[in-house]
């Protein structure tokens, strides 16, 4: 098999993992033009400074010993298969980036053989990458559930960024749907990652030189959607991944129906909006300081697909505003709905020189249309007075206008303009930056 079409099978098979996303787009070259845009193949990440990444995204392999029921590339499916060489990868890699296609490599791989056997092929792929051609770019490594410590501690020395997917919220959707996975066998290798990373922390401290273990850190990857497990539960394990073994990121991905089995759900397309809603509960956990039990509990397990989640523990916990501007403390001003991290700074900085009022805090980008029903501007209030909580949802929702409002063609495909009648303008920066 030739190396276009290899790269074209394990791209496209590598779409379903959205530790960083496709590129979405496909063009094909004109005679005078460079490149071409194709779907699969190379997607972005965010690196820490803020710098937008090109990487290309592609499984070393997909055939796969595994059976995972919602997999495309299960051991049963009939696909077209193939299997890379370390030195296709390597040459594919470097090639791609002296063409300045791309600025890393995202590599993860189906189960070949066994998981041992498929970690080495990792590794040995990265070794070279890095020794024998110098590659100095970023590289994302997925580990292998099941794989030898000794294994990941060398894929450690040399990715940025490893991560193990979860996929499954509890041991039992893992029974019904991926029974050659355990619990087990995905929770101790990141507990050994971050036993590592921590280890090199403190070894760095006494010796400069001590050798890296994935700088970037460790993510993983939870599909919703695939089993009973509500966003309750989905939260609280995310909570906990973040508390102990330090993640530097959850990635959720909607359930997507590729095939049918009584053990499957039978749904029409990709709960979107809920993978939608648990980004933005799971950035008010991670930045916002929020607790997964404060936004659900188990009379109310799942989020509402109606508001953002920081508007809905608002109306829950009315009793807690207005509250002033000019005096309420960081924790409580990113609470408010409409006011982000960026904001909240913005204020208590400003407040110290001036009084905060109407016009400042439009300035600070402050969503006021959400905000005025939640805070005191120097005393004054600018929301509806005398209203309950149902008629103050209703405001937050977005208008039937917005909802009837159609996509306009030819505009970059985004998530609100997927589902215009969801979401305001102001969810536009919602959904790029995640301040709520
Ligand atoms: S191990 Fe990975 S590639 Fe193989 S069937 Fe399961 S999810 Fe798919």
């Amino acid at each position: 098999m030739d190396l276009h079409t290899k790269l074209k099978i394990l791209g496209a098979a590598a779409k379903y993992d959205v530790s960083c996303s496709s590129s979405g787009s496909s063009r094909r070259n004109r005679s005078s033009g460079l490149g071409n845009a194709s779907l699969p193949g190379i997607c972005h990440s965010w690196s820490d400074d803020g710098r937008c990444i090109s990487l290309l995204k592609i499984l070393f392999t997909n055939h796969c010993a595994f059976n995972c029921l919602y997999c495309v590339n299960r051991a049963t499916a009939d696909v077209p298969r193939a299997t890379f060489t370390p030195d296709e990868v390597a040459q594919l890699t470097i090639n791609f980036y002296k063409r300045n296609y791309i600025e890393g490599l995202f590599l993860s791989s189906a189960v070949y053989k066994n998981p041992n056997y498929t970690m080495e092929l990792l590794v040995t792929t990265v070794k070279k990458l890095r020794k024998e051609y110098q590659f100095n770019g970023y590289i994302h490594l997925k580990v292998i559930p099941g794989a030898d410590p000794l294994l990941i501690a060398e894929a450690g020395k040399y990715a940025d960024r490893i991560s193990v997917n979860i996929e499954l919220p509890s041991s039992q959707g893992l029974q019904l749907l991926a029974p050659q996975k355990s619990r087990d066998s995905i929770i101790r290798p990141m507990e050994f990652i971050h036993s590592k990373i921590l280890q090199t922390r403190e070894e760095r401290k006494l010796y400069k030189n001590a050798p890296l273990f994935v700088p970037a850190g460790q993510t993983t990857q939870l599909i919703v959607g695939a089993t009973p497990d509500n966003d309750l539960k989905i939260l609280k394990l995310s909570e906990s991944l973040y508390n102990h073994f330090s993640l530097k990121r959850v990635y959720y991905s909607a359930y997507v129906p590729v095939t049918q089995h009584p053990n499957l759900p039978s749904i029409a397309s990709p709960p979107l909006m809920r993978e939608h809603r648990l980004y933005q509960a799971d950035w008010l956990v991670r930045v916002y300081g929020f607790k997964a039990d404060e936004l659900l509990d188990e009379n109310q397990p799942l989020l509402d697909t109606e508001i953002d989640p920081k508007s809905a523990w608002a109306l829950r916990n009315l009793h807690l505003f207005p509250v002033e501007v000019n005096r309420a403390d960081y924790e409580m001003l990113i609470r408010v709905p409409g006011i982000g991290v960026r904001s909240a700074k913005r204020i208590i900085a400003a407040r110290r020189y001036s009084t905060i009022d109407f016009d400042i805090l439009k300035r600070f980008g402050v969503v006021l249309k959400r905000a005025r029903h939640f805070i005191t501007c120097n005393g004054k209030f600018y929301g509806e007075r005398n209203i309950n909580e149902l008629t103050l949802y209703q405001m937050l929702k977005p208008t039937a206008k917005q909802q009837n409002s159609t996509k306009v063609a030819g505009e970059q495909l985004t998530f609100p303009s997927l589902y215009p009648q969801l979401f305001q303008p102001e969810d536009v920066h919602t959904v790029i930056t995640g301040e709520m």
